[in-house]
């Protein structure tokens, strides 16, 4: 064995005696309310899936009928030969859904949160007289951490604050206020993905005005979940329109598909065009990929059922799991961490609850502090009651079994 080989075995073992050594399970069926593990159906409570729109017979016959018409993919880059209509009128529509002027298309949102920063903070001529400042939530995405670590240490000053601490925020940004940056960015996620929380853009928005510093917002769980029209954090928020950047993903509600935005305004997108290496050196989305999150979001915009029953459901089943006795952290997002303390509970609980029918993940330290393991549950528009009390009543039964109440 090569050397190299003998560390990366060292490390392997040391994840799985942490406990943090991921293991995958094959479904057997489409992504849905429920699916097939080895034959026998789980609800499924641990996906993205917000809207359903993964196995949406509307979404589906969209990309079968790109598939038919435009074949496979495009074998390009966007600006070489890889640009259909359909990829500029998907762009229209992303910005129109989340209240830019434009957008531009990645292979993910993981490429457009890498792209963005080095883009628009190493690339203008004659840095070394300038420098730019990032203010970032502590608890952003790792691809916005990614993202950051790709600018030059000279050109680009990185601050965090914390998590939702627009109080510290404000000090940075009136610290800074006198000093010569040439750009100053707020950077958040809009929907934080492992308590389902939200970032409070009414006063980020304000705190942007009045500091002169432009606004970014990923909201991959957002979009399609959040605010009346599933419009995202910003429409919760009551600031549609007034965020200067937004980046999501067409692989959670938006079709659960694959692949990112940057959405912005008309200059910013054009110049991405430009300078985005992961949009430059990277191929195109496939069509049947771009029209099905086009046929997303067109039925979102023509009738957006789907959002409400995910909030129906979603208050149903965090009213019954709390009736349970069970303790959740409260809100109103889907994402619904029950929370049980000890890593080994939760890992004991989700072993039990996929033996009984349930599909739901447990996060523990490091990727939640110690001593707040959990299971995450992501309820659906997809889940009919009856799934959403199946998973309910073995919940119950593995919790009494496991004294997690
Ligand atoms: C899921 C997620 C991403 C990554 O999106 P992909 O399109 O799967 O790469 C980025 N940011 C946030 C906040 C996410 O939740």
């Amino acid at each position: 064995m090569r050397e190299i080989e003998g560390l990366l075995e060292t490390e392997i073992a040391a994840l799985k005696a942490n406990k943090t050594y991921k293991y995958e399970t094959p479904l057997e069926s489409a992504q849905g309310g429920e699916v097939a593990v080895g034959e026998h159906p789980r609800v499924m409570l641990a996906a993205n899936n917000y809207l359903g729109l993964a196995d949406h017979p509307e979404v589906k016959r969209a990309a079968r009928e790109a598939l038919d018409r435009y074949g496979n993919g495009m074998a390009s880059v966007r600006f070489i030969c890889g640009t259909q209509p359909l990829h500029l009128e998907l762009e229209k529509a992303i910005a129109e859904f989340v209240g830019t002027e434009d957008s531009i298309l990645f292979s993910s949102c993981f490429a457009a949160n890498l792209a963005f920063f080095q883009a628009v903070t190493n690339e203008p001529l004659g840095y070394g007289e300038w420098q730019d400042v990032l203010y970032s939530d502590k608890l952003n995405h790792a691809s916005i951490i990614d993202g950051q670590r790709l600018v030059r240490r000279q050109s680009t000053v990185k601050r965090i604050y914390d998590h939702c601490d627009t109080a510290e925020l404000e000090e940075m940004l009136s610290e800074d206020a006198e000093k010569p940056y040439r750009v100053r960015m707020i950077v958040t996620d809009g929907v934080f993905s492992m308590e389902g929380d939200q970032a409070p853009l009414e006063t980020l928005v304000d705190l942007a005005r009045r500091y002169d510093a432009l606004l970014f917002v990923d909201d991959c769980h957002g979009h399609g979940v959040v605010g009346a029209g599933g419009r995202g954090t910003a429409e919760a928020c009551g600031v549609l329109g007034e965020v200067d950047v937004v980046t999501g993903t067409l692989g959670k509600a938006l079709s659960g598909s694959v692949g990112g935005f940057i959405a912005g305004s008309r200059v910013m997108v054009e110049y991405l065009r430009q300078k985005a290496r992961p949009y430059t050196f990277s191929n195109s989305l496939p069509p049947a990929v771009a029209a099905a999150a086009l046929a997303s979001i067109r039925l979102l915009q023509r009738d957006p059922a789907p959002v409400e029953r995910l909030r129906e459901n979603t208050l149903y089943f965090r009213e019954q799991i709390g009736e349970l006795g069970f303790t959740t952290i409260p809100g109103e997002h889907p994402i619904v961490p029950v929370m049980l303390g000890e890593a080994s509970l939760a890992m004991d609980m989700s072993t039990r609850l996929l033996e009984q029918g349930v599909y739901v993940k447990g996060l523990w330290f490091p990727v939640v502090p110690p001593g707040e393991a959990r299971l995450r549950a992501q309820v659906s528009a997809a889940h009919t009651r009856d799934q959403l009390d199946r998973a309910l009543t073995a919940f119950e039964r593995v919790g009494r079994e496991l004294g997690a109440i």
